[in-house]
């Protein structure tokens, strides 16, 4: 029997496309890279004060966090810088490839459920992703919720920071926006930190993602 859902949320990064950790390597070295070059610091020294701090954030959230949220977290750069130098140092199509298999997938869901798109990335580099996947039309620019977007909240920035998986504000926004009930909403991602214990604490349905397969079977367990 199909599933009865006002909304799905899919988180990005790991859950629409295989996590790779080259790619994954990108967000503190870009981080890093744009520390050292606007406060004029050696690179290894800048590194291994971010290590630091990412580890001390990691209790304040109570899990591992990501590179994105500690650089807002502790430094005084603005989410544009980020985003731009994230863009220039990733290079998509070295890490992602098209999965045919994935369209079809989304495709089918798409036809039955509004779907969303949640995730820390930032709004250029999701758009290079999708694009490459062949997503972008499943998921257009309204229809996605980013990094960028919490950027641009008329907000002070810790307020900023807790619409960033794993804060659950974000989760909220989309909710509200879509008029959906949480036990009436599936947020289906990889990541137990910034997915699946948020959602779950807001009373969302969750649907983990651990490999290929349970991305593939998500037809079959959603009833359609
Ligand atoms: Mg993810």
């Amino acid at each position: 029997m199909k599933r009865n859902l006002d909304l799905i949320i899919f988180d990005l990064d790991g859950t629409l496309y295989p996590a790779n950790k080259d790619m994954d390597m990108g967000y503190p070295r870009a981080a890093i890279q744009l520390l050292a070059r606007k406060t004029g610091r050696d690179l290894a020294e800048v590194e291994k004060e971010f290590m630091n701090r990412k580890e001390e954030l990691r209790s304040v959230i109570n899990g591992k966090p990501t590179s994105t949220l500690t650089l807002l977290y502790y430094y005084d750069v603005s989410f544009d810088e980020f985003e731009n130098e994230v863009d220039q140092v990733l290079n998509i199509d070295d890490y992602i490839q098209p999965d045919p298999k994935c369209v079809r997938v989304v495709q089918r869901i798409h036809a039955e459920y509004p779907l969303f798109l949640y995730t820390t990335n930032n709004a250029k580099v999701s758009r290079r992703i999708l694009k490459r996947l062949g997503l972008d039309t499943l998921f257009p620019q309204e229809k996605r919720f980013s990094f960028t977007d919490a950027g641009k909240l008329d907000l002070p920035l810790r307020e900023k920071l807790e619409y960033i998986k794993p804060g659950i504000k974000g989760f909220k926004h989309i909710l509200n926006k879509h008029n959906a009930e949480p036990e009436r909403t599936l947020m289906i991602g990889d990541s137990e930190v910034s997915d699946i214990l948020p959602a779950r604490k807001l009373g969302l349905q969750i649907y983990h993602i651990t490999n290929r397969n349970s991305f593939y079977s998500l037809p079959e367990w959603l009833g359609i």
